[in-house]
C-alpha cells in the first residue's frame, strides 16, 4: 500500500452516481496537484449480495482493514427489502464498523451561507455555523447487556442498559479533543450526571483526560437535554461536542437538520489509531441510497464530496486541501447553483449530479 490509499465502496442507488463526482475531484489532485491516491474500487450492500450472496465480502473487510481510509457511498434499496435480516445491505455497513472498531463518529453540522434560508431557524442563528458532534459509537445503551423483553409477573419488561467502561469514555474524549485542537479548540462534553452513574463516570474521565493531555483546549460539561435546547438556541457557541451513543444519534440528527437538506451531510466514523498513525477510517454522506431518484440524475453529490473532504482532513493530514475542496463548494452555492434537493428559491433551474460535480472541480480550478 502506498501513502494515500483508498478504497472506495460506491453501495446501491445513487451511490455510484455520487461517488463518480467524488472520482472527478481525486483525478483533478492526480492531475492538477501532483496527489495520487492508491485508489481501489469494491462492492458492498446489495450490489455485493448480487454477485456474491453476502453484503461485504470477506476479501473486502481485508482490503477495508488494509487502506488508510475507506470511502462510503450508500446502501440498500427496494430490491432487497424482503431478504434475511442477516444478508440485508445494512449488514454490510454494521460489519466494516464494528470489525474496524469505528467507536467515534463523527458528524458535522455546517452552514454554507448561500443555504442558511433552507434551515427552520433563523439566518442569523445558523449562516457560518461549524460545528462537529463526535458520538461514541459502539457502546452505550444500543449494546449492554441486560437486554431484552422479559416476563415479570403479569406483564412484559423491556430492558436496555446504559454501560460505559472508563477507556471506552477515554478514548472517544482523546477523538474529540485531538480534533478540537484542528478546529476551533473547545469541547463542550454532554451526558445526564445529575441522573445518571455512567453520566457521572463520564464526567469525571472526560474531565481526567483533559487535566492530564489536553489542558490547552477550553472544555466545558452540559446536560445533554440542556446542550438540545442550547443547539437550537444558539448552536454557533459550540465547536466540538462530545457525547455518549444515545445522546449523540439525537444530537447530532437534530444538528444536522440545522443546516438544510440530507444531501449536504457528511460523515466520518473512526477508530484506534493504524501502525502509521492514523486513525481506521471510515467516510460516509448521511444519506441513504435513495431509491426514488436514483438514475436520474438528480442525486446531489455534495455531501459524499464533502465526505473525502473529511478523509483529506482525518486520514490523509491535507487539511488546506480539505478547506480548499469545502471552498469549492461553498463558491459552487454562493454561484446559485442548486440540485434539485436545494429547490426553493424562484426562478432557479436544477442541475444534475454530473453537472454539480464538473462545477466543484472548475472552482478548484479556479483555486489555484
Ligand atoms: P434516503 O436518505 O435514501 O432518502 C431520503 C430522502 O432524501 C429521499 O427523498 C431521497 O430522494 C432524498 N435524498 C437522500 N440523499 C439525497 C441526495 N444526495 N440528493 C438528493 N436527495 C437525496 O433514506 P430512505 O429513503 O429512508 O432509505 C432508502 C434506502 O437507503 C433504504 O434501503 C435504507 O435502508 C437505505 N439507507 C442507507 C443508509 C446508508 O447507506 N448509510 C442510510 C440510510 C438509509
Amino acid at each position: 500500500m502506498t501513502n494515500l490509499s483508498l478504497l472506495i465502496l460506491p453501495g446501491d442507488g445513487i451511490g455510484p452516481e455520487v461517488m463518480a463526482e467524488v472520482r472527478k475531484i481525486i483525478d483533478w489532485y492526480g492531475t492538477k496537484r501532483g496527489v495520487t491516491f492508491d485508489v481501489t474500487e469494491d462492492l458492498v450492500g446489495g450490489c455485493a449480495y448480487d454477485k456474491y450472496g453476502t453484503p461485504l465480502h470477506d476479501d473486502t473487510m481485508a482490503k477495508a482493514q488494509a487502506v488508510d481510509a475507506v470511502l462510503l457511498g450508500a446502501v440498500g434499496g427496494p430490491k432487497y427489502d424482503n431478504l434475511d435480516f442477516s444478508v440485508k445491505p445494512e449488514r454490510g455497513l454494521l460489519r466494516l464498523r464494528k470489525e474496524m472498531d469505528l467507536f467515534a463518529n463523527l458528524r458535522p453540522a455546517q452552514c454554507f451561507d448561500a443555504l442558511a434560508d433552507f434551515s427552520s431557524l433563523k439566518k442569523d442563528v445558523v449562516a457560518g455555523l461549524d460545528i462537529m458532534i463526535v458520538r461514541e459509537l459502539t457502546s452505550g445503551i444500543y449494546f449492554g447487556e441486560p437486554r431484552g423483553i422479559f416476563k415479570e409477573g403479569n406483564e412484559r419488561v423491556g430492558i436496555n442498559t446504559q454501560r460505559y467502561t472508563e477507556s471506552e469514555i477515554e478514548r472517544v474524549a482523546r477523538a474529540a479533543f485531538e480534533l478540537a485542537r484542528k478546529r476551533g479548540n473547545k469541547v463542550c462534553s454532554m451526558e445526564k450526571a445529575n441522573v445518571m452513574e455512567s453520566g457521572i463516570l463520564w464526567r469525571e474521565v472526560v474531565t481526567e483526560v483533559h487535566a492530564k493531555d489536553y489542558a490547552d483546549v477550553e472544555l466545558s460539561h452540559m446536560y445533554a437535554d440542556a446542550g438540545a435546547m442550547q443547539l437550537c438556541r444558539w448552536p454557533k457557541q459550540f465547536d466540538v461536542i462530545v457525547t455518549d451513543n444515545l445522546f449523540g444519534d439525537l444530537l447530532s440528527d437534530a444538528a444536522a437538520m440545522l443546516t438544510g437538506s440530507l444531501g449536504m451531510l457528511p460523515s466520518a466514523s473512526l477508530g484506534a489509531p493504524m501502525a502509521s498513525g492514523r486513525p481506521k477510517a471510515l467516510y460516509e454522506p448521511v444519506h441513504g441510497s435513495a431509491p426514488d431518484i436514483a438514475g436520474q440524475g438528480k442525486a446531489n453529490p455534495i455531501a459524499c464530496v464533502l465526505s473525502f473532504a473529511m478523509a483529506l482532513r482525518y486520514s490523509f493530514d491535507m487539511g488546506a486541501e480539505a478547506d480548499r475542496v469545502e471552498k469549492a463548494v461553498e463558491k459552487v452555492l454562493a454561484d446559485g447553483l442548486r440540485t434539485a434537493d436545494l429547490l426553493g428559491e424562484e426562478g432557479v433551474t436544477p442541475v444534475s449530479t454530473g453537472e454539480m460535480g464538473d462545477a466543484i472541480v472548475a472552482a478548484l480550478d479556479a483555486s489555484l
